[in-house]
């Protein structure tokens, strides 16, 4: 069939509010343009702040690193990018030729976020339609080369500016990312809904802040109530991909730039994070492959 005309620009949210079943033609994701040599993009999303998805799609995206992919990381965290600190960069992309803005390097990541290109403070004063042409921009005027999967850091919350976004984004697919207290559960459901409403496959969930494991003997205590994302997960129907500790090596590497799965590759953390990564490739194996 014909794809469906693409209709330019940001779309009114509220087109997608209806109810209405929307056939495979008329879906937002068959408007979006791939971005040439990137096989996968995908997002990592909360409902919320603070649960740790920053955290998250560093280490996922070095985790895919390790089983051998070539990886970038975008920053779309317009009201606080979190990149520059969890990887100590700060200096402004230089400009190619054609004037495409070349990725900082790091870790073997190809990395870019809006807080290269902005004072922090200005980031928080970001608008509606500026936010979409920000991250257009982010996505499509940046030579990223070729790579088989670019991870998507996404602003937190499931609110029009986050909906605008993964309509517009080529995604072949989003990871949640939750902590178990049950309000943040509720936010990880918005998000679910969210990027089933256009349609775009939910990789699974992950739990963030699973478990306290204390760093010095170890032991393991479930102080926010565990196992609630990986039964919601199951209630709903997508992957529950794993459960991360709240461990202070966890937020003390991420501090200073040299995250985890970075500084202690063959901790236990890195593994769980690798374990993450690889049910992740598994999902996207088709677009790897055909890329
Ligand atoms: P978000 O992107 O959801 O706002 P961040 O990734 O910035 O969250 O994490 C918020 C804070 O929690 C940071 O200080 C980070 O280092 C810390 N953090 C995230 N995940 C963990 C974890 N599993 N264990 C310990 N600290 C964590």
């Amino acid at each position: 069939p014909a794809p469906a005309p693409r209709q330019g620009g940001v779309q009114p949210v509220s087109a997608h509010r209806s109810h209405q079943h929307q056939t495979p033609a008329d879906s937002p994701m068959s408007r979006q343009a791939p971005i040439p040599g990137i096989a996968a993009v995908i997002a990592v999303a909360s409902g919320k702040g603070g649960v740790g998805k920053s955290t998250t799609a560093i280490n996922l995206a070095l985790g895919l690193r390790d089983l051998g992919l070539k990886v970038g990381l975008l920053d779309a965290d317009i009201y606080g990018p979190s990149v520059p600190r969890l990887t100590g960069l700060q200096e402004k992309p230089q400009l190619t030729p054609e004037k495409k803005m070349i990725p900082l390097s790091r870790f073997g990541l190809s990395i870019m976020s809006i807080g290269f290109l902005v004072d922090e403070d200005s980031a928080l004063v970001w608008r509606g339609p500026m936010v979409m042409s920000a991250i257009n921009q982010m996505l499509r005027d940046v030579a990223w080369g070729t790579l088989d999967v670019l991870v998507v850091d996404m602003p937190p919350g499931t609110g029009d500016a986050q909906l605008t976004l993964a309509q517009n984004v080529p995604l072949k697919g989003a990871v949640i990312v939750s902590t178990p207290q049950d309000l943040s559960l509720i936010d990880a459901r918005r998000g679910l809904a969210m990027f089933r409403k256009v349609n775009v496959p939910v990789l699974g969930i992950i739990e963030n802040m699973s478990y306290f494991q204390c760093p010095e003997c170890g032991t393991r205590s479930d102080i926010f109530g565990h196992g609630g994302a990986r039964h919601e997960a199951e209630r709903l129907g997508v992957p529950f991909l794993g459960e991360i500790p709240l461990h202070m090596d966890i937020r003390s590497t991420s501090d200073a730039g040299n995250p985890v799965v970075e500084s202690e590759p063959h901790g236990p953390h890195a593994t769980i994070y690798r374990t993450i990564a690889g049910a992740v490739r598994d999902q996207l194996k088709d677009a790897i492959a055909a890329a």
